[in-house]
């Protein structure tokens, strides 16, 4: 009788791996010195319509426009955010926006610790009452951004705080963003010079989702796109409708991964400076580079047209064209001549 096809064969096979090789290793779960302090709140809420609905009439509360207060409502999308976070008890998460808590609580039973941030005090209160009774979640009142382009220190010693407490290896952005903070908060975590930040999967605009990805010479390609594609690798996990939502917003939304890639950051050394210069150089979109880098709004960085001329034609990038044409790499090159 021919043998089963899964029977192992009699004589060892010269190319197979050698018998002493170990088992994969598992995951890397909460370290040995945190086994006690796993969490200990409920698990995370189905996040539906209705309980929703019910939720804050119970609280009396009703969602804010300004506050990009739309809630998630589709679990199998949850699920997509969990899965693209790739979480362990080795990880930190950033969660900004804590709203009801759903995601907190998910996030909080696949990560090492969580540190939550939510501006409206009535939705930090009701949240509390899902993520309160869990150990490895600090929930903070209070805005992500301390001014209009900069992140709250509080914030961000509480995160890093945590991630030392629970001794954590890397540091996670995971968040269905509100709107109207989303970029700043991707482009400045993306600048800070000492956190490990592993990779961000965040939920944005499909219009900011755009921008992040975007190529060279199409209408959605600007600094933002230049900058984080310059520091990181960015990829859309999946384009999101408004009917995943309570209430609906008026634009498609997108799950987007952003992975800080230390190899980029290293070719655009200073990062603030390579910042700055992108922003100067955007200000001009619509002019072609000479005229765009001769009017430069900074005294300081003025140069005549004569030196842009000849600077243009050192580093070899032609001047008649105009920013939004240029890939990385010649952007590099323009803000090491001029920035
Ligand atoms: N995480 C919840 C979810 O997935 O259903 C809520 C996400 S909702 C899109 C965004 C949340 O961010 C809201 O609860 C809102 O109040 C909060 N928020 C808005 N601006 C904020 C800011 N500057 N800092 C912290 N939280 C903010």
């Amino acid at each position: 009788m021919p043998r089963p096809p899964q029977e192992i064969p009699m004589m060892p096979d010269a190319n197979a791996a050698p018998e002493a090789v170990p088992a994969p290793k598992p995951k890397p779960r909460l370290s040995e010195k945190n086994q006690g302090d796993l969490p200990t709140g409920g698990p995370s809420p189905r996040q539906t319509l209705s309980y929703l609905r019910g939720l804050m009439e119970n609280h009396g509360l009703e969602p804010k426009a300004k506050l990009g207060q739309n809630f998630l409502i589709d679990l199998n999308l949850i699920d997509v955010v969990i899965r693209a976070a790739d979480l362990s008890y080795e990880d930190c998460v950033l969660e900004v926006g804590t709203g009801t808590g759903s995601l907190t609580a998910r996030l909080a039973q696949e990560a090492g610790a969580v540190f939550t941030v939510e501006i409206d005090r009535d939705f930090h209160r009701l949240a509390q009452t899902i993520i309160g009774g869990k150990a490895n979640v600090v929930s903070h009142l209070g805005d992500a951004l301390a001014r209009k382009n900069e992140l709250s220190t509080t914030m961000l010693n509480g995160w890093a705080a945590l991630a030392k407490k629970y001794e954590t290896r890397q540091l996670k952005l995971i968040a269905n963003l509100p709107y109207a903070v989303a970029t700043p908060i991707i482009s400045n975590l993306l600048l800070l010079p000492d956190l490990p930040i592993e990779r961000m999967v965040v939920m944005v605009q499909w219009e900011i989702g755009e921008r992040l990805r975007a190529e060279p010479g199409t209408k959605d390609y600007n600094a933002l796109s230049v900058l984080v594609q310059s520091l990181a690798d960015v990829e859309i996990v999946r384009k999101v409708a408004p009917t995943n939502f309570f209430p609906r917003p008026k634009v498609d939304s997108a799950i987007v991964m952003i992975k800080p890639n230390p190899k980029k950051r290293a070719l655009v050394g200073d990062v603030v400076k390579f910042r700055a210069f992108l922003r100067d150089l955007y200000t001009h979109r619509r002019k072609n580079l000479r005229a765009a880098l001769a009017g430069w709004p900074q005294e300081e960085g003025r140069h005549e047209k004569a030196d842009v001329d000849r600077i243009l034609k050192e580093i070899g990038i032609d001047g008649n064209v105009r920013a939004e044409t240029l890939d990385l790499e010649q952007h590099l090159r323009l803000s090491r001549a001029f920035a």
